[in-house]
């Protein structure tokens, strides 16, 4: 019933600080009711080199689910985190969160009905949903024939395992040329119902992707560069760092989440796909198939 991520980028932030920051964004969409929660984390620090072949490499990204309240689920991270040795002093210049309570539409509350709902094992794409699909039945069945097996029951599994899809038939020639903009252009494509939605993918480390039709959703932007902070216009919506300015980015449905961290916050509007890279932020448009999707937008922010 409520999503929230959190970007640092070209800012050191410890493992707790990031975790600490997305519980108590959760903590803020508590009043809106909720029957389960979830979080998804970085496993190591990720350089920003490729592997030569355009392909990028780091480790699976965490993810914790847990039913009943938040801190049933902050228990059950710092439980894991101490059985796993995760470090919570690691110091991460970059690194993307994502986090949501959850309101059942779909499966019972479960861990493995909460979110974030996976791709499947090695997590390569990670997705917290706001909403309902109304055709994934029909998404589910297609998926299965192509060998997706299922974990849930909830409607937005489809989500994440049809972003795999994409991705694995964009990369068949072997080089990874798709961007997550990409992928997540082609999967709006073919969902239908109501959704927010945040992913987070194994293969783009360090980036987010938002976007929404029919559920709320907000950004949120921190220190930016003075320059481009003109009051009007984010320069386009692209808030690309020249001076190198520390940043954090805040994604949710509500603006309770945003409020104690930046009075920058910008509506994003249906069918609009927010892209978070290298510091900056990219707003596309998503036309459902009409004319040409991914189009680059401006427009004056709030
Ligand atoms: N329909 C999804 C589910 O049941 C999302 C529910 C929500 O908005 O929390 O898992």
């Amino acid at each position: 019933c409520g999503i929230f991520a959190y970007l640092n980028y070209d800012v050191n932030r410890e493992r707790r600080y990031i975790l600490e920051l997305l519980f108590n964004g959760l903590r803020r969409l508590e009043y809106r009711g909720y029957d389960s929660a979830g979080i998804s984390i970085d496993a190591d620090a990720f350089s920003g080199v490729g592997n030569g072949n355009g392909h990028v490499t780091c480790q699976s990204p965490l993810v914790f689910r847990q039913e009943g309240n938040i801190e049933n689920l902050v228990k059950s991270v710092y439980q894991e985190v101490s059985a796993t040795d995760l470090n919570l002093e690691e110091s991460f210049s970059v690194h993307a969160g994502i986090a949501h309570t959850r309101w059942a539409t779909h499966g019972e509350p479960s861990p493995r009905n909460s979110h974030p709902q996976s791709s499947g094992a090695g997590n390569d794409f990670l997705v917290v949903h706001n909403g309902v699909i109304t055709n994934y039945e029909v998404l589910k069945q297609s998926l299965l024939r192509h060998g997706f097996t299922f974990e849930s029951e909830t409607d937005t599994e489809v989500i994440p395992k049809l972003a795999k899809f994409v991705f694995d038939e964009a990369n068949e020639g072997g080089d990874q040329t798709v961007t997550f903009s990409e992928v997540v252009l082609e999967v709006m494509r073919h969902l239908e119902g109501a959704y927010a939605l945040i992913f987070k993918s194994k293969h783009y480390p360090n980036e987010l992707i938002a976007c929404k039709r029919g559920s709320p959703l907000l950004l949120g932007v921190k220190e930016f560069a003075e320059e481009q902070d003109n009051g009007t216009s984010y320069n386009g919506m692209k808030f690309i760092s020249k001076n190198g300015h520390p940043k954090e980015l805040f994604l949710s449905s509500d603006p309770h989440a945003l409020v104690e961290h930046t009075k920058k916050v910008l509506v994003i509007e249906d069918g609009e796909v927010v892209h978070i890279k290298d510091g900056g932020v990219t707003i596309l448009k998503f036309n459902h198939g009409k004319g040409k999707d991914g189009k680059s937008l401006s427009r004056p922010a709030s």
